[in-house]
């Protein structure tokens, strides 16, 4: 039996006449560039996240310094994250020349820790970036209070948990900015890159805006520097479809991730297998990836017996932000922070898409049970 770690045809096998539809409105139209199909999905997604208002660019990684740039973040501002995310979320603080500070992520949960936050704030740092990670909200209610205390602009990183919800609010409408990212792995993927920028206050929309698009206003008169941060309309179009089906395969992610739950408990494997824990005012995980823990000594062995058994699976992620090769002259060391460290020793990524099987879990389940067994 194969399992591919994630497999996009089985999902557009299910909307290919309406995608083909929408993306032949744009095709016949012959308007490409912003226009009524991005302002239709950034009308959809504000609303779909609880966000007073969107604004659709280029990815999530751009998303992510569109927001930084927003708030004026620059040279001789500390920016406090978690080392445990994709690159794109450190690489936007680095590249406007401020210092990235790490916040050591929670052992169970993989979001980065409050306590840790605070303990990391100084005077200059200008903003925290709390990661969603895996589709799972990170504790918000004590990092919001802590930024409202020290006049902090928080910016989501929601790239990963776009529905996601945190004591029922969702996930980019907690923070000054949300960040989302339709990457094609993401549970709201596009056919190509794209990304979205959410905004608390409604009064933040208009320089974002602005700078997805050379800071111009009206056309060739330019008030910032931004860049070309557009979302294309050919993805809002895909978008805007994908987006009505979002929450059934948020059910189906739910529903797969109930499930291997209670097979690794009935498993052999069960002592050495630590499945996802429910975190912290956490109300809707939705599973853009199911990482479960082995024993670092094990890893690559249940990384291997997998791949012979047909099954695909990924480690995200397998170096911590802080001890990445391009931040060698930053100073950080192994031990600063302990919890990402041991992760990125442990953790592993199963198939867990919407169109995944009960027979293939109970073959993933089973394929490990055997390697512990
Ligand atoms: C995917 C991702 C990003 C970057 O999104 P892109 O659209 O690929 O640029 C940023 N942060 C996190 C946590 C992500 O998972």
């Amino acid at each position: 039996m194969q399992v591919a770690m994630l497999d996009l045809k089985a999902q557009y096998r299910t909307i290919r006449e309406e995608i083909r539809q929408a993306m032949d409105e744009v095709c016949d139209a012959q308007y490409f560039i912003l226009g009524p199909k991005v302002e239709a999905f950034e009308k959809e997604a504000a609303a779909y996240c609880g966000a007073a208002g969107a604004c659709g660019v280029s990815s999530g990684s751009d998303a992510l310094l569109m927001a930084l740039m927003a708030e004026d973040v620059g040279p001789g501002d500390e920016v406090i994250t978690s080392p445990y995310s994709f690159f794109a979320t450190v690489g936007a603080i680095v590249r406007l020349g401020a210092v990235p500070v790490f916040a050591d992520m929670d052992h169970d949960s993989f979001n980065i820790r409050p306590d840790q936050i605070a303990a990391k704030i100084t005077p200059r740092t200008k903003a925290i970036i709390p990661v969603h990670l895996f589709g799972q909200c990170a504790d918000m209610d004590p990092i919001l209070e802590l930024a409202a205390k020290h006049g902090i602009c928080v910016i989501e990183d929601a790239c990963q948990a776009i529905g996601s919800e945190y004591k029922g609010r969702r996930a980019g409408s907690m923070g000054d900015y949300g960040c989302f990212s339709f990457f094609p792995s993401k549970n709201l993927g596009g056919f190509g890159d794209g990304g979205l920028v959410t905004v608390r206050d409604a009064a933040k929309l208009e320089k974002l805006l602005l700078l997805r698009n050379h800071g111009m206003k009206p056309r060739y008169y330019h008030h910032l520097i931004g860049g070309n941060f557009r979302l294309d309309a050919l993805q809002a179009a895909v978008l805007s479809v994908k987006l009505k089906y979002l929450d059934g395969w948020t059910a189906a992610r739910q529903a797969n991730a109930a499930e291997y739950r209670s097979m690794f408990a009935k498993s052999p494997a069960a002592a050495q297998v630590v499945v996802p824990a429910q975190a912290e005012g956490s109300t809707r995980h939705v599973y853009n990836q199911y990482c479960i823990r082995v024993p670092a000594a094990k890893r690559q062995a249940v990384w291997d017996g997998l791949k012979a058994a047909g099954v695909g699976c990924e480690v995200y992620y397998p170096v911590p932000l802080h001890l990445q090769p391009c931040f060698a002259s930053l100073g950080f060391r192994r031990g600063d922070c302990p919890a990402s460290e041991a992760a990125a020793e442990t953790s592993l990524a199963l198939p867990i898409y919407p169109e995944t099987t009960t027979a293939q879990r109970q073959h993933v389940v089973d394929t490990i049970a055997k390697l512990f067994g």
